[in-house]
């Protein structure tokens, strides 16, 4: 049997797309690269925005043209399948975002019309960074988010649970590890006993192996009241000196009607304590455009806090209102306003960006290597998650000593450092 699994969107998507994968080869199941001549496809959809929903539709479509099964879950299902319309639903299982793990079962439990697989485990294609989904759910209500009404509350992967992923993906030749979670500092919220997502960093830190760790996304509002513990778990050698904390506005009026939970003021002070304690920190946000009843001067607050703060890496959306949601029902800003404030934002943002990655230029640093890139080229990672793109590719997960001879607004250039740097 022979199956193609895809996932889009987020870290978490992709981690809960490659156990799916994991699963079925070690049910004996060759998991295709590509979904020619495939028995079944899955797919693993994102919900996050209005126009990524219409291209996970045109995504199945196209699968089903190809594959005689395909298997639909990820945050569209269920409360979006009405969106998938046709004849294709006939060849089509949903399987909701929560029990997808019943999803290799499904495809190799021979009733499903499909060939038995041979229970002779596969190997798989070796992955150098893989991702470990720490838990499901979310704590907080913004109002906006689409993703917590798909995923529901608060579900945390027990600690032991996640650390023997984490020993299994490094005995596996994993070489960086991605933790993972709708709202990684929302950990053990629904596990009061057992402390929270420092515990669960430093219980994968302990794992014996050479590899980093990269942990994902974390709301203010949560990380704010464990601050000191983090940061101290931050500080294990083995933990990209890395950031992800979406501020999503630079103003409180509109941060309020989010729903998010801080202001703009918790969140400077979380970065200051961040970079006092780590000056090399690589500081990512998320910031929204265009949230309904959000006026020139909130966006303009947004600017300065963006000039103030001048993060490494700024991902900007546009506000798009998703079903289910209260932003949902609020009356969008005017025609073009969106756009216009993402373009200016963007300039902002590669002005900001840039300044502060221009600090590595003529730097002499230790750096993975963690992809390969186009044209021959490698991606690196300094100790703060920052790529660097060298011109060459040495061994994926090799460590070396690289030369920073350039910046970009979201990247470095460097080379492999010689003896008279
Ligand atoms: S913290 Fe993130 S995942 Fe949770 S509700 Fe808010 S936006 Fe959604």
């Amino acid at each position: 049997m022979r199956v193609y699994v895809e996932s889009f969107g987020c870290a978490q998507n992709h981690g809960e797309g490659s156990a799916i994968a994991r699963d079925l080869a070690a049910r004996g199941v060759a998991v295709a690269p590509t979904v020619d001549g495939v028995d079944a496809a899955v797919l693993v959809t994102c919900g996050v925005i209005g126009p990524t929903e219409a291209r996970m539709v045109r995504r199945w479509e196209a699968l089903g043209r190809t594959a005689p099964r395909v298997v639909v879950t990820g945050c569209l299902v269920p409360l979006r399948t009405a969106q998938f319309r046709g004849p294709l639903r006939e060849r089509t299982t949903f399987v909701p975002i929560r029990d997808q793990a019943t999803i290799p079962a499904l495809l190799t439990d021979g009733a499903g019309g499909l060939p038995d697989a041979p229970p002779t485990p596969l190997p798989l294609a070796p992955a150098v960074a893989e991702e470990i989904v720490i838990a499901q759910g979310c704590t907080s209500g913004c109002a906006y988010c689409f993703s917590r009404l798909a995923r529901g509350p608060i579900a945390s992967v027990p600690i032991d649970a996640i650390a023997s992923r984490a020993a299994d993906a490094v005995a596996r030749g994993v070489r960086e590890l991605r933790l993972t979670g709708l709202d990684t500092a929302a950990w053990g919220f629904d596990r009061p006993t057992s402390g929270g997502l420092a515990d669960v960093v430093r219980a994968v830190a302990r794992v014996p192996g050479d590899f980093r760790i990269r942990v994902g996304m974390m709301s203010p509002q949560r990380l704010l009241g464990a601050l000191d513990d983090y940061l101290s778990a931050l500080a294990e050698p083995k933990v990209f000196r890395f950031l992800h904390l979406p501020v999503q506005s630079g103003s409180d009026r509109v941060l309020a009607a989010m729903r998010r939970g801080y202001t703009v003021t918790d969140f400077e002070r979380v970065v200051a304590s961040a970079r006092t304690r780590f000056p090399e920190l690589h500081l990512a946000t998320d910031v929204i455009v265009g949230y309904p009843g959000e006026t020139e001067e909130d966006h303009a607050a947004t600017e300065r806090l963006l000039d103030a703060v001048a993060p490494e890496t700024v991902n900007v959306t546009r506000f798009s209102p998703r079903p289910g949601t209260p932003a949902a029902r609020l009356a969008p800003v005017g025609p073009g306003v969106a756009k216009r404030r993402s373009r200016s934002l963007a300039v902002a943002r590669q002005r900001t960006a840039r300044r502060r990655l221009e600090r590595w230029i003529g730097r002499t640093e230790t750096a993975r290597v963690l992809e390969y890139g186009p044209q021959g080229s490698a991606v690196a990672r300094l100790d703060n998650y920052l790529p660097v793109v060298l011109p060459r590719r040495p061994p994926l997960g090799a460590e070396l000593a690289v030369r920073v001879d350039g910046a970009r607004s979201s990247y470095l250039i460097g080379r492999p450092a010689s003896a008279d740097d």
